[in-house]
């Protein structure tokens, strides 16, 4: 699949880069489209438990599978997806897809917690809790093996409607956590105050640490931070090995980045887990 992978890379396409207004226009309609005849696909990022050196979930980012383009990433759709108010279907479609793909994996012995990115626009919809309750109930889905990534935009935007569905969902048995975590808005307050389980480190702390004193104290701080408030840590965007010792070494949960792989579909990341508990039986242990 390597050669498949490298054609798809040649087509990555910036749907949203298109200046043109008949051409945005188009392509909002095809958007539309795509919501109808399953045009989104997951690909699965793992999550490296930091004390155990297993995997212990993933997760999901969408790519539009554009009939002609090809793989579509995010960023070069999102943006016009919240234009055509389409993200609460979005986010209904991705999480239908995880719901059924951590089925699918439990079913076969193999329960993998995946986590869903929920943008500030779908936090605002009162039906989410009771749409992600049915999906669960459907495919009969423990709450544990789903997990909710928010943003700290999505926390500020309505406070108090934000607020509430979240502590619906949590009472639910999800568990949520604060992607991108240091670059938004004041976090300090509703650290305090929201019901959160995890905050995850953006990779713009992450990626510097090795080279940037001050990166590494932010990092080093942030996991105390978590801690002492009873947080589980992830770093994302771990690149190196250097970085990844020493997120370990200062006591971080939980680490993702190219450096223990790349986001995949699924059937790619049953072959990778598998070849990595092969590996890991030939190695001494670390
Ligand atoms: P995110 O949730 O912070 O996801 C992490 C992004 O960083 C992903 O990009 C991932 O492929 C990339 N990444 C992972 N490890 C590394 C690394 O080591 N180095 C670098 N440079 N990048 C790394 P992706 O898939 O392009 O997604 C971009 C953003 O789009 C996500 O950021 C998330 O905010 C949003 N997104 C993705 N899927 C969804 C979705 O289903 N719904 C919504 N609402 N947003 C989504
Ligand atoms: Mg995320
Ligand atoms: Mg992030
Ligand atoms: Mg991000």
């Amino acid at each position: 699949y390597k050669a498949k992978r490298a054609r798809l890379k040649s087509h990555v396409y910036a749907a949203a880069d298109e200046s043109n207004g008949d051409d945005r226009l188009r392509t909002l309609q095809e958007l539309r489209t795509a919501l109808h005849t399953d045009q989104f696909v997951l690909h699965f990022q793992p999550k490296l438990d930091l004390r155990t050196d297993e995997i212990c979930g993933v997760e999901a980012l969408v790519r539009w599978d554009h009939p002609r383009r090809g793989l579509v990433y995010p960023d070069g759709f999102l943006p016009l997806i919240e234009e055509g108010g389409m993200m609460p279907a979005l986010t209904e479609r991705v999480l239908a897809l995880a719901v059924a793909q951590a089925a699918d994996w439990a079913a076969l012995g193999r329960p993998l917690p995946v986590a869903v990115n929920v943008s500030a626009s779908s936090l605002v919809d009162d039906e989410l809790p009771e749409f992600i309750a049915q999906r669960l109930a459907a495919r009969q889905l423990p709450a544990c093996m789903l997990k909710l990534e928010i943003t700290e935009e999505s926390l500020m935007d309505d406070r108090d409607r934000g607020r509430r569905i979240l502590h619906r969902l949590r009472d639910q048995g999800i568990e949520i956590s604060v992607d991108d975590f240091g670059t938004g808005y004041s976090s300090l307050a509703y650290l305090r105050d929201l019901p959160i389980d995890e905050l995850k480190l953006d990779r713009a702390f992450v990626f510097p640490m090795a080279d940037d004193a001050r990166a590494a104290a932010l990092v080093v701080s942030t996991i105390g931070l978590a801690h002492s408030l009873g947080l589980r840590m992830v770093a994302e965007g771990v690149e190196n090995d250097t970085a990844l010792a020493e997120l370990a070494r200062h006591g971080c949960d939980q680490a993702q980045g190219f450096h223990i792989a790349r986001p995949m579909p699924a059937v790619e990341l049953d072959h990778w887990l598998s070849l990595r508990v092969r590996e890991r039986q030939t190695l001494p242990a670390r």
